[in-house]
């Protein structure tokens, strides 16, 4: 689980993605791969670091005079439970909707639609008529068009 202090910017998350896809990075490694990306300066790119070590996301081992970076933050868990507090704002009678939204757009693989139709097989057993609405009155329509 990512914990509330485990909240993260946008840059940071730049960040964070060097360090998932090279597992061991120097400041100066992160700094290169996002030059072509952002017209961060290295101090920039630095500070977004230093940010994710206060926060005890990134750790930091002294190798002779150079500092690497890793992190026990797994790169999946961290995007689920993202899209779990971004759903959390979501009635729960509009999610089925979004995820349609969702997988419209998306380029898939043949074995990402066997994997989505062997979910929405299973989903089906589970299937009720309508999805009871979650939310506070006020915060969705159900309650009023209901
Ligand atoms: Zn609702």
């Amino acid at each position: 689980m990512i914990e509330d202090d485990m909240k993260i910017t946008e840059s940071e998350w730049e960040v964070m993605r060097v360090v998932w896809a090279k597992e061991h990075v120097t400041s100066k490694e992160i700094i290169e791969v996002l030059q072509q990306k952002k017209a961060w300066k290295p101090a920039t790119t630095k500070t977004f670091i230093s940010r994710l070590v206060k926060k005890q996301i990134l750790n930091t081992e002294k190798i002779g005079n150079k500092y690497l970076y890793s992190t026990d933050v797994n790169e999946a868990d961290f995007i689920k439970s993202m899209l779990n507090e971004l759903f959390a704002n979501v009635c729960n009678r509009k999610k089925g909707e979004m995820i349609a939204y969702l997988l419209n757009q998306m380029m898939l693989s043949f074995d990402d639609i066997e994997n989505l139709e062997t979910i929405l097989k299973n989903k089906r057993n589970g299937a009720v008529e309508q999805v009871p609405c979650n939310c506070i009155p006020g915060q969705c329509h159900c309650q009023i068009t209901n």
